[in-house]
Protein backbone atom coordinates (compact mmCIF):
# COMPACT_ATOMS: atom_id res chain seq x y z
CA UNK A 1 0.00 0.00 0.00
CA UNK A 2 1.18 3.43 -1.04
CA UNK A 3 2.27 4.88 2.27
CA UNK A 4 1.01 8.65 1.90
CA UNK A 5 -2.58 6.49 0.96
CA UNK A 6 -1.91 4.36 4.05
CA UNK A 7 -1.95 7.43 6.47
CA UNK A 8 -4.76 9.28 4.41
CA UNK A 9 -6.79 5.96 5.51
CA UNK A 10 -5.83 5.85 9.26
CA UNK A 11 -6.96 9.07 9.44
CA UNK A 12 -10.24 8.75 7.96
CA UNK A 13 -10.93 6.00 9.84
CA UNK A 14 -9.99 8.07 12.97
CA UNK A 15 -12.52 10.92 11.56
CA UNK A 16 -15.66 8.39 11.09
CA UNK A 17 -14.80 6.77 14.91
CA UNK A 18 -15.62 9.89 16.09
CA UNK A 19 -18.59 10.67 14.08
CA UNK A 20 -19.78 7.50 15.13
CA UNK A 21 -18.98 8.26 18.84
CA UNK A 22 -20.78 11.66 17.86
CA UNK A 23 -23.72 10.37 16.68
CA UNK A 24 -24.03 7.75 19.70
CA UNK A 25 -24.07 10.63 21.76
CA UNK A 26 -26.82 12.18 19.72
CA UNK A 27 -28.95 8.87 19.63
CA UNK A 28 -28.58 8.72 23.70
CA UNK A 29 -29.78 11.68 23.92
CA UNK A 30 -32.19 12.60 21.54
CA UNK A 31 -33.48 9.06 20.55
CA UNK A 32 -33.19 9.97 16.99
CA UNK A 33 -32.26 7.52 14.86
CA UNK A 34 -33.37 6.38 10.83
CA UNK A 35 -36.53 5.00 9.96
CA UNK A 36 -36.09 1.09 9.87
CA UNK A 37 -35.18 0.06 5.98
CA UNK A 38 -35.40 4.02 4.46
CA UNK A 39 -33.69 4.16 1.96
CA UNK A 40 -35.04 7.66 1.06
CA UNK A 41 -31.19 9.39 1.68
CA UNK A 42 -29.41 6.63 -1.18
CA UNK A 43 -32.39 6.68 -4.11
CA UNK A 44 -31.16 10.12 -5.42
CA UNK A 45 -28.95 10.37 -8.18
CA UNK A 46 -25.71 10.71 -6.78
CA UNK A 47 -25.33 14.05 -8.04
CA UNK A 48 -26.21 14.80 -5.15
CA UNK A 49 -24.69 12.42 -3.01
CA UNK A 50 -20.66 13.38 -3.32
CA UNK A 51 -17.69 11.96 -1.89
CA UNK A 52 -13.76 12.21 -2.61
CA UNK A 53 -11.66 9.50 -3.90
CA UNK A 54 -10.49 8.53 -0.85
CA UNK A 55 -13.55 8.26 1.25
CA UNK A 56 -14.31 5.31 -1.69
CA UNK A 57 -11.35 3.95 -1.66
CA UNK A 58 -12.09 0.95 1.42
CA UNK A 59 -14.97 -0.06 -0.94
CA UNK A 60 -12.97 -0.21 -3.98
CA UNK A 61 -10.09 -2.43 -2.16
CA UNK A 62 -12.40 -4.88 -0.56
CA UNK A 63 -14.67 -5.13 -4.03
CA UNK A 64 -11.42 -5.63 -5.87
CA UNK A 65 -10.65 -8.13 -3.44
CA UNK A 66 -13.43 -10.24 -3.67
CA UNK A 67 -13.31 -10.06 -7.97
CA UNK A 68 -15.88 -7.33 -7.96
CA UNK A 69 -13.70 -4.76 -9.00
CA UNK A 70 -14.37 -4.43 -12.65
CA UNK A 71 -17.98 -5.28 -12.45
CA UNK A 72 -18.52 -2.11 -9.87
CA UNK A 73 -16.12 0.01 -12.27
CA UNK A 74 -18.42 -0.40 -15.35
CA UNK A 75 -21.79 -0.09 -13.42
CA UNK A 76 -20.41 2.87 -11.81
CA UNK A 77 -19.75 4.40 -14.97
CA UNK A 78 -22.72 3.39 -16.42
CA UNK A 79 -24.67 4.84 -13.97
CA UNK A 80 -22.71 8.08 -13.52
CA UNK A 81 -23.74 11.40 -11.95
CA UNK A 82 -27.47 11.05 -13.38
CA UNK A 83 -27.90 7.20 -11.73
CA UNK A 84 -28.57 6.22 -8.31
CA UNK A 85 -25.40 4.46 -6.44
CA UNK A 86 -24.52 1.12 -7.51
CA UNK A 87 -24.58 0.21 -3.78
CA UNK A 88 -28.58 0.78 -3.29
CA UNK A 89 -31.05 -1.74 -3.53
CA UNK A 90 -34.53 -0.46 -3.64
CA UNK A 91 -37.38 -3.09 -1.91
CA UNK A 92 -40.64 -0.45 -2.35
CA UNK A 93 -40.00 2.46 -4.60
CA UNK A 94 -43.56 3.95 -2.98
CA UNK A 95 -42.24 3.60 0.37
CA UNK A 96 -38.32 4.46 -0.31
CA UNK A 97 -37.09 1.92 1.64
CA UNK A 98 -34.35 0.12 0.31
CA UNK A 99 -30.70 -1.22 1.32
CA UNK A 100 -27.11 -0.23 1.45
CA UNK A 101 -25.14 -3.15 0.16
CA UNK A 102 -21.65 -1.68 1.27
CA UNK A 103 -23.06 -0.19 4.07
CA UNK A 104 -19.87 -0.43 6.63
CA UNK A 105 -17.67 1.51 3.48
CA UNK A 106 -20.70 4.28 3.25
CA UNK A 107 -18.44 8.14 2.58
CA UNK A 108 -19.13 10.71 5.35
CA UNK A 109 -22.06 12.17 3.60
CA UNK A 110 -23.76 8.77 4.06
CA UNK A 111 -22.99 8.66 7.50
CA UNK A 112 -24.46 12.10 8.12
CA UNK A 113 -27.73 11.58 6.79
CA UNK A 114 -30.09 12.52 9.00
CA UNK A 115 -28.04 13.34 11.82
CA UNK A 116 -25.62 16.09 10.49
CA UNK A 117 -26.51 19.83 11.35
CA UNK A 118 -25.77 23.33 10.47
CA UNK A 119 -25.48 26.32 12.06
CA UNK A 120 -28.76 28.69 11.79
CA UNK A 121 -27.99 32.48 11.61
CA UNK A 122 -28.90 32.40 15.70
CA UNK A 123 -25.63 30.44 15.82
CA UNK A 124 -28.53 26.97 16.79
CA UNK A 125 -27.51 23.96 15.08
CA UNK A 126 -30.69 22.53 12.87
CA UNK A 127 -30.77 18.71 11.30
CA UNK A 128 -32.13 18.72 7.83
CA UNK A 129 -34.65 15.99 8.61
CA UNK A 130 -35.59 13.94 4.91
CA UNK A 131 -39.35 13.69 4.52
CA UNK A 132 -39.80 9.88 5.91
CA UNK A 133 -38.37 10.96 8.72
CA UNK A 134 -40.68 13.79 9.64
CA UNK A 135 -43.69 11.48 8.44
CA UNK A 136 -42.64 8.55 10.81
CA UNK A 137 -40.36 10.19 13.48
CA UNK A 138 -42.31 13.78 14.45
CA UNK A 139 -42.01 13.43 18.28
CA UNK A 140 -38.51 12.37 18.01
CA UNK A 141 -38.30 15.10 16.06
CA UNK A 142 -40.03 17.95 17.99
CA UNK A 143 -38.05 16.39 20.83
CA UNK A 144 -34.05 17.04 19.26
CA UNK A 145 -34.93 20.22 17.95
CA UNK A 146 -36.24 21.51 21.59
CA UNK A 147 -32.91 19.82 22.61
CA UNK A 148 -30.95 21.35 20.06
CA UNK A 149 -31.99 24.61 21.00
CA UNK A 150 -30.87 23.92 24.57
CA UNK A 151 -27.36 22.91 23.85
CA UNK A 152 -27.74 19.91 22.69
CA UNK A 153 -24.65 18.77 20.26
CA UNK A 154 -25.34 16.91 16.84
CA UNK A 155 -22.24 16.54 14.42
CA UNK A 156 -21.34 19.92 12.26
CA UNK A 157 -21.15 19.22 7.94
CA UNK A 158 -18.93 21.62 8.47
CA UNK A 159 -16.17 20.22 10.88
CA UNK A 160 -16.24 17.07 9.34
CA UNK A 161 -16.02 18.51 6.21
CA UNK A 162 -12.93 20.71 6.70
CA UNK A 163 -11.86 17.48 8.54
CA UNK A 164 -11.78 15.26 5.60
CA UNK A 165 -10.39 17.79 3.38
CA UNK A 166 -7.52 18.56 5.66
CA UNK A 167 -6.72 15.11 5.59
CA UNK A 168 -3.09 15.72 3.52
CA UNK A 169 -3.95 13.59 0.36
CA UNK A 170 -4.20 14.13 -3.34
CA UNK A 171 -7.49 12.38 -2.43
CA UNK A 172 -9.82 14.58 -0.51
CA UNK A 173 -9.40 17.85 -2.15
CA UNK A 174 -12.37 17.05 -4.98
CA UNK A 175 -15.66 15.50 -4.47
CA UNK A 176 -17.87 14.33 -7.28
CA UNK A 177 -20.32 12.60 -7.42
CA UNK A 178 -20.28 9.24 -5.62
CA UNK A 179 -20.37 6.77 -8.83
CA UNK A 180 -17.64 8.47 -10.17
CA UNK A 181 -15.83 9.15 -6.67
CA UNK A 182 -15.83 4.82 -7.10
CA UNK A 183 -15.02 4.60 -10.32
CA UNK A 184 -11.95 6.75 -9.65
CA UNK A 185 -10.98 5.34 -6.72
CA UNK A 186 -11.09 1.75 -8.41
CA UNK A 187 -9.04 3.18 -11.50
CA UNK A 188 -6.46 3.72 -9.03
CA UNK A 189 -6.26 0.84 -6.95
CA UNK A 190 -6.26 -1.25 -10.37
CA UNK A 191 -3.12 1.42 -11.44
CA UNK A 192 -1.14 0.98 -8.54
CA UNK A 193 -1.53 -2.91 -8.40
CA UNK A 194 -0.56 -3.04 -11.88
CA UNK A 195 2.61 -1.15 -11.54
CA UNK A 196 3.49 -2.94 -8.09
S1 LIG B 1 -23.10 4.20 -0.20
FE1 LIG B 1 -24.83 3.17 0.79
S2 LIG B 1 -25.65 4.73 2.17
FE2 LIG B 1 -24.43 5.83 0.64
S3 LIG B 1 -25.83 6.39 -1.05
FE3 LIG B 1 -24.89 4.41 -1.55
S4 LIG B 1 -26.39 2.91 -0.84
FE4 LIG B 1 -26.83 4.83 0.23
Amino acid sequence: MDPVMEKALEQLQDLYKDLDKEIGELQKQSGLHCPPGCGFCCQRPTREIEATILEMIPAALALIEEGQGSFFRDRAQEAGEAGRCVFYSPINEATFSGTCGRYTFRPLVCRLFGFGAIKNKQGKLEISYSIVMKKTLATVLDSTDKKLTEGMMAPLYSDYGTRLRGIDSPWTQDSYPLNLALQKALEWVFLRQRYS
